[in-house]
C-alpha cells in the first residue's frame, strides 16, 4: 500500500525533481516498446513506429522534462507494475460535474463523455452536478490572480466517498481553479491511482483566462485540451507514468503551451500499454475515435487516425 501510494504521488503531476533529460535513442524506444511480435495482428502492425511518431524532442527552458527528471516507463516495466485493471464489476469511468459549468467557457460535458468512451473503449457516465457550498473544499484567493481556488486533496477525500461499486475510477471535474499545496500557484489537476480518484479543472481552457482573445473556434480548443489532459490523466489511473520516448499525450506538461504543442494520440508504447490494460480491439477503437474527431472536424487528427488504420492490411481480424 505504501508503495501504491507513492506511485500515486509520483504520478499526480504535482511534484518537482531537477536534472537532466537523457533523450532515449531509437534502440531504447524500441526497448522500451518490448518484443511487439508478442501481439497478433492487426495490434502488431500498428504498433509499429514510423513518420506519425516523432521522437521526443529536445525539452528547454519551462518544458516539463527540463524541469522534471523522469525515468519512463518500458512496457515491461509496466507490466511488471501490477497497477489496477478494469474487471467485470469495476468498469464504468464516471464523471463527476462540481459546481457550476457555464456553456460560455466550459467544454461540453457529454463530448468529454463520448471522448473518453472512445479512447479508453470503456463505458464512460456523467453523474447528476455536485454542487458544493461556499466553504467546502478548502477554498482561497489565488495569491497570484485574486481569482477563487480549491484544494486537491479535499476534493479527493469527497470523492473516494462517491465511488459507485462499478466505478474503474471517479473523476471530479470543475470549472473552479485548483492548488494543490499553498506553497503552488495551481495545478490542472491531481490523480491517485490506488484510491481510483482523480479531479480535474477547465477553469484556465478559455483563451479569456490568459488575457487572450476568443477565436470563431475557441469553444473547439476548450473541448481539444479537455481531452488531451481528461485522457491524460487518466491514462495515469491505469497505471502509465509520463512518456519519455515519443511526442504523446502522456509526455508530461508545464502548462498550456506544452499541452497545446502535445498530440492528442498515444504513442506505440503507450498503446501497447493501454491495450495490455483494458484489452479493446485496436481497429475498432481507431474507428470510433476518427468518428470522434471528424464530427468535432478535428481535421489532422481524424487525417492521422485515417493514416493508421490505412496500415492494417484488409481482411485482418
Ligand atoms: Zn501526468
Ligand atoms: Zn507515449
Amino acid at each position: 500500500m505504501k508503495f501504491l501510494a507513492l506511485l500515486a504521488i509520483i504520478l499526480s503531476c504535482t511534484i518537482h525533481a531537477l536534472g537532466a533529460f537523457d533523450r532515449p535513442s531509437e534502440n531504447g524506444r524500441l526497448n522500451a516498446l518490448g518484443n511487439r511480435f508478442e501481439e497478433t495482428e492487426p495490434l502488431r502492425t500498428l504498433l509499429t513506429p514510423n513518420d506519425d511518431f516523432p521522437p521526443i524532442k529536445t525539452p528547454h527552458g519551462s518544458d516539463w522534462l527540463a524541469q522534471h527528471s523522469e525515468a519512463g516507463q518500458s512496457f515491461d516495466e509496466f507490466s511488471d507494475s501490477k497497477a489496477n485493471r478494469p474487471d467485470s464489476t469495476r468498469r464504468i469511468i464516471y464523471l463527476l460535474p462540481i459546481g457550476n459549468f457555464e456553456e460560455e467557457s466550459s467544454p461540453p460535458l457529454p463530448e468529454v463523455c463520448a471522448y473518453a468512451t472512445a479512447f479508453f473503449q470503456m463505458e464512460t457516465k456523467l453523474l447528476p452536478a455536485y454542487y458544493p457550498h461556499e466553504l467546502e473544499f478548502t477554498p482561497r484567493k489565488s495569491p497570484h490572480g485574486g481569482q477563487r481556488q480549491v484544494l486537491t486533496k479535499s476534493i479527493m477525500t469527497f470523492l473516494k466517498t462517491q465511488l459507485p461499486p462499478d466505478a474503474y475510477c471517479i473523476l471530479g471535474v470543475t470549472m473552479t481553479d485548483l492548488y494543490p499545496a499553498p506553497s503552488w500557484h495551481f495545478v490542472f489537476g491531481e490523480a491517485s491511482i490506488s484510491e481510483r480518484v482523480g479531479i480535474f479543472s477547465f477553469a484556465r481552457y478559455d483563451p479569456l483566462f490568459w488575457g487572450d482573445t476568443r477565436s470563431e473556434d475557441y469553444r473547439s480548443l476548450i473541448l481539444q485540451r479537455t481531452g488531451k489532459v481528461l485522457v491524460h490523466e487518466t491514462a495515469h489511473m491505469f497505471g502509465l507514468w509520463h512518456c519519455i520516448y515519443f511526442d504523446c499525450v502522456m509526455n508530461g506538461s508545464n502548462g498550456m503551451n506544452e499541452t497545446d504543442a502535445s498530440p492528442q494520440h498515444l504513442c506505440p508504447i503507450c498503446l501497447r500499454k493501454l491495450h495490455s490494460a483494458i484489452g479493446f480491439d485496436a481497429v475498432k477503437r481507431y474507428e470510433e475515435l476518427a468518428r470522434f474527431y471528424h464530427g468535432q472536424k478535428w481535421y489532422d487528427d481524424y487525417d492521422w487516425v485515417q493514416r493508421q488504420l490505412a496500415r492494417v492490411p484488409q481482411g485482418t481480424p
